[in-house]
């Protein structure tokens, strides 16, 4: 079976690990398999820092389904140390607010020197999972620069401007308000080699419980993907980020809010849209968690278990979209 799937950072990462589970691959290292993952990761919050091109949700899925990932932390490598970071913020540097480790900034290096060498990110993606071997194939949603970039008024100064999206969720935790939410780039970017063929040949697609706003909506604003989401034949099943009105983890309402959509899984769910019914819509079905209701036009809902607490939990989740779909799995 093909399965293929829009993902961000650690949501999708999470759930990613649940869908392996369920088709019964190992949690780390290739395994033969007759099924084939492909996950088309949101590329938006990527960033340059330190001269070195950082990819955080790509990094996220490949450290998660590769066994080295922190799991306490859910995010960055483990048995991580911090002499970099410290030296950066002795010298006052610029952008010493976002977190990088010793080991990960191998991964930076390496995949700066190649896109210096003229590499796009999707080759530079494959070559970073030569080593990781995620079991997922992981394709940037494009190789194209893509930036979410939030207006926000500057805490301290009251200034209004753009920031980059890492900057307002990583140094101020969301707490200024979005004034407005723009994946920079998106209009002229082309998906990835790969992409459009992954959702167009898929026997099932899954939007995770990833962000709606920034995770899963800038994978969208990519022009060309909806569209393949529109027209593939394979079923679009997607699973609600939002639990009892709430964001699992994480800050997703902020972002909901600067795009006036509610945080509940209905509003997200009539967000995302029917496929068959509106003219941007992009589901078939609708998975929300059990107490949680969902009426959105023309769009099967059904309430499941929606707790990604564990991978037993998580691969249940998958079970659950695969049904929604129709698809078998024997
Ligand atoms: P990021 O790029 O690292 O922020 O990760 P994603 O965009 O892939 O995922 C973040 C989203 O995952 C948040 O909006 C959470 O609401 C959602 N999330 C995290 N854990 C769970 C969970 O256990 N269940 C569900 N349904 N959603 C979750
Ligand atoms: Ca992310």
């Amino acid at each position: 079976m093909k399965v293929a799937a829009i993902v961000g950072g650690v949501g999708g990462a999470r759930f990613l690990l649940g869908v392996k589970h369920l088709l019964g691959m190992p949690a780390v290292g290739e395994a033969p398999s007759e099924h084939e993952i492909t996950a088309v990761v949101n590329t938006a919050d990527d960033m340059w820092l330190h001269g070195l091109r950082v990819c955080p949700d790509l990094d996220s899925c490949m450290y998660t389904l590769g066994g080295g990932i922190d799991t306490e932390r859910g995010w960055g490598r483990a048995e991580e140390s911090w002499t970099v970071r410290e030296e950066l913020a002795a010298y006052g540097a610029e952008g010493s607010w976002f977190n990088l480790g010793d080991r990960d900034i191998a991964t930076h290096l390496v995949r700066t020197r190649m896109m210096r060498a003229g590499y796009e990110l999707s080759d530079i993606t494959a070559a970073l999972c030569d080593r990781w071997k995620p079991g997922v194939r992981l394709l940037p949603m494009s190789d194209d620069r893509v930036e979410t970039h939030v207006v926000i008024d500057e805490p301290g100064t009251g200034e209004r401007k753009a920031v980059h999206f890492q900057e307002w969720w990583v140094r101020y935790r969301a707490e200024p308000k979005a004034e407005s939410i723009v994946p920079v780039g998106a209009d002229e970017a082309t998906p990835a080699p790969g992409v459009v063929e992954a959702i167009t040949d898929a026997d099932i697609v899954l939007i995770a419980p990833s962000n709606p706003v920034v995770s899963v909506g800038t994978v969208l604003a990519v022009p060309g993907v909806r569209e393949a989401l529109r027209k593939t034949e394979a079923p679009v099943v997607g699973l609600s980020p939002i639990v009892r009105g709430k964001a699992v983890r994480g800050m997703a309402e902020a972002c909901l809010a600067a795009i006036g959509v509610p945080s509940t899984a209905e509003a997200v769910g009539r967000h995302y849209g029917s496929r068959s019914c509106s003219p941007e819509g992009i589901l078939d079905a609708w998975l929300v968690h059990t107490g949680d209701a969902a009426d959105v036009p023309n769009v099967a809902v059904r309430a499941v278990p929606l707790l990604m607490s564990d991978v037993d939990a998580t691969a249940a989740m998958a079970r659950a979209a695969l049904d929604m779909g129709g698809v078998d799995l024997a």
